[in-house]
């Protein structure tokens, strides 16, 4: 399973039981918190998110609608007596904020807690079926999203074809790799005669907060699922641009030029009581437009 469950989808403050950004994304047994808002902990109990699977925290930047809620789920897995290593992510003041509100509370974790700073863009988690890479976005603060991406799947073996050829079972590994066979008399088996491919490696990109920026649309370039915020309607622009945000026409245009297969929009303002808008003007850009709504899990 690959898939993105929202836990917040407002900006700025908490409003029509509508709670700040946070996500999580499950790639079969490794779950992932995209940032982690304010009440973020009590989403989780409440969508039976597996707490004790979340190896990884990622914050975008330091704005509270984006990371209030963190010392709170490190202090619950404290308390809930988790010992597995937690790996968080994020801009490099955020260890200072973390360490400080622990030794205050004079609270020793009983697991390891790696910090590991966003100070470049690239790839940040190497895991064997998937890798994570981050990427500047243009916000009032630094801020970076993130792309999660699977890794290459190996071929499979043909079982009605590969009977045709004298292989032997040693090399079955290296078909699954994709190389050819090639016999004792010099001829070339190839190796789409005796496996078969499999799926395209998927992936799924977090924007963050974010102006309209094209460099966007080339990152999510072919992506299976794209989160592009909104924080504003399309007759907002100017204000998107003041304050580094985006509207619905921005966000499903960047979808439309990167051509995804899938568009969520999210940070909604606490303005409205009603999301109705924000769908329907992203879907005059971009058809395939669903607002991210939280308890709603987006199968990749
Ligand atoms: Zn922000």
């Amino acid at each position: 399973m690959f898939g993105v469950t929202i836990l917040g989808n407002n900006s700025a403050v908490p409003a029509y039981d509508r709670h700040p950004t946070a996500q999580i994304v499950t790639i079969e047994d490794t779950l992932l918190l995209i940032d982690c808002g304010e009440g973020t902990q009590m989403q989780i109990a409440k969508y039976n998110v597996r707490w004790g699977k979340i190896k990884y925290i990622l914050i975008s930047h330091l704005h509270g609608d984006h990371y209030f809620g963190l010392i709170g789920m490190i202090t619950s897995m404290c308390l809930l007596g988790r010992q597995d290593s937690l790996y968080v992510y994020g801009p490099s003041k955020l260890k200072e904020i973390i360490e400080l509100q622990l030794t205050s509370a004079d609270t020793t974790l009983p697991f390891k807690l790696f910090f590991i700073a966003l100070e470049e863009d690239g790839l940040i988690v190497n895991e064997n079926k998937f890798t994570v890479s981050c990427f500047a976005t243009q916000h009032r603060i630094p801020c970076r999203g993130f792309i999660i991406k699977e890794k290459k799947k190996k071929r499979k073996i043909n079982k009605e074809t590969i009977s045709n050829y004298q292989i032997p079972t040693a090399f079955y590994d290296r078909l699954k790799d994709g190389e050819d066979f090639t016999t004792a008399e010099g001829n070339i088996i190839k190796n789409e005669d005796v496996t078969l491919p499999t799926r395209p490696c998927r992936s799924y990109v977090y924007s963050a907060d974010t102006i309209y920026d094209r460099k966007i649309a080339e990152l999510s370039s072919g992506a299976n699922l794209l989160y592009h915020e909104t924080t504003y309607v399309k007759t907002m622009t100017e204000n998107a641009l003041l304050r580094f945000h985006s509207t619905t026409h921005q966000a499903a245009s960047i979808a439309l030029e990167a051509c995804v297969d899938k568009l969520i929009i999210g940070h909604f303002s606490s303005k409205y009581e009603k999301l109705e808008v924000y769908l329907e003007e992203a879907k005059e850009v971009f058809s395939n437009t669903h607002l991210a709504i939280e308890g709603v899990t987006h199968i990749i």
